[in-house]
């Protein structure tokens, strides 16, 4: 049986090799273990193992896990679907929200960030590919959403987000991450100055930092197989 540690240390390297590769600093990615379904157990092992940030996709089971270690200095992203109700405890336990896709969300968030916190980072979830299941902004609305989640106090947007439909052709991997790097890239040419693509999961986190992404969301190549939902 593969440990917690010793399958950081091969996702570790897999950055390391696809960086070199895109002849990237590998300083330039940050890796996000994404524990949701794994116990606090796992965590800590992950934590003796060096790795400090970790995701979570489910409101409540964060919410527990949280509790459970905040012995240990921990940043929290999260990286779910988020529904208006549920927006004050990521509010306050979390470093990092990945999937915000509407103004009612960002603005929930900024209103239930506590003022003795540093601001939220915030990404935009961008809908790359229509699929209508996946969640996102569709990319005609993002330059407007992004300049209202500007506006809004106690948030600073670094980035964009993208869950691509899952595919083994690199190609259409590449291509997902492409749009985008360019979805960001046109931002930023229009004023903002945006330093974050989460993009890459398990299976795509070559292609997607070949494309620039500078957060990798890993999950089962680190914890394991999940338990179908
Ligand atoms: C579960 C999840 C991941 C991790 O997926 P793996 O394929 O297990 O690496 C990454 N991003 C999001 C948004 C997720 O929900």
């Amino acid at each position: 049986m593969t440990t917690i540690a010793s399958a950081l240390q091969a996702v570790r390297q897999r950055i390391e090799l696809a960086a070199t590769a895109a002849d990237r600093p590998v300083a330039a990615i940050q890796l996000l273990a994404v524990s949701k379904t794994f116990p606090a157990a796992a965590v800590r092992q992950a934590y003796a193992a060096g790795q400090r940030a970790f995701g979570e996709s489910y409101v409540q089971e964060a919410m527990d896990k949280i509790l459970a270690l905040n012995d240990l200095p921990l940043k929290w992203h999260f990286i779910g679907p988020l529904q208006s109700n549920k927006t004050r405890p990521v509010a306050e336990s979390f470093a990092w929200v990945h999937s915000v896709d509407r103004a009612r969300i960002a603005e929930r968030l900024s209103a239930g960030r506590p003022a003795g916190l540093p601001d939220l980072q915030v990404c935009l979830q961008v809908n790359i590919g229509g699929e209508a299941s996946k969640g996102g902004v569709a990319p005609e609305e993002l330059p407007a959403l992004a300049r209202h989640v500007q506006t809004l106090p106690r948030l600073k947007l670094r980035g964009l987000m993208a869950i691509p439909e899952p595919t083994a052709d690199v190609e259409k991997q590449r291509r997902d991450f492409r749009m985008l790097r360019e979805l960001l890239e046109q931002l930023n040419s229009q004023g903002f100055q945006l330093d974050t693509l989460s993009m890459g999961m398990t299976g795509d986190l070559e292609a997607a930092i070949a494309e620039g992404a500078t957060i990798v969301r890993v999950g089962s190549a680190i914890f394991g197989e999940r338990e179908k939902a």
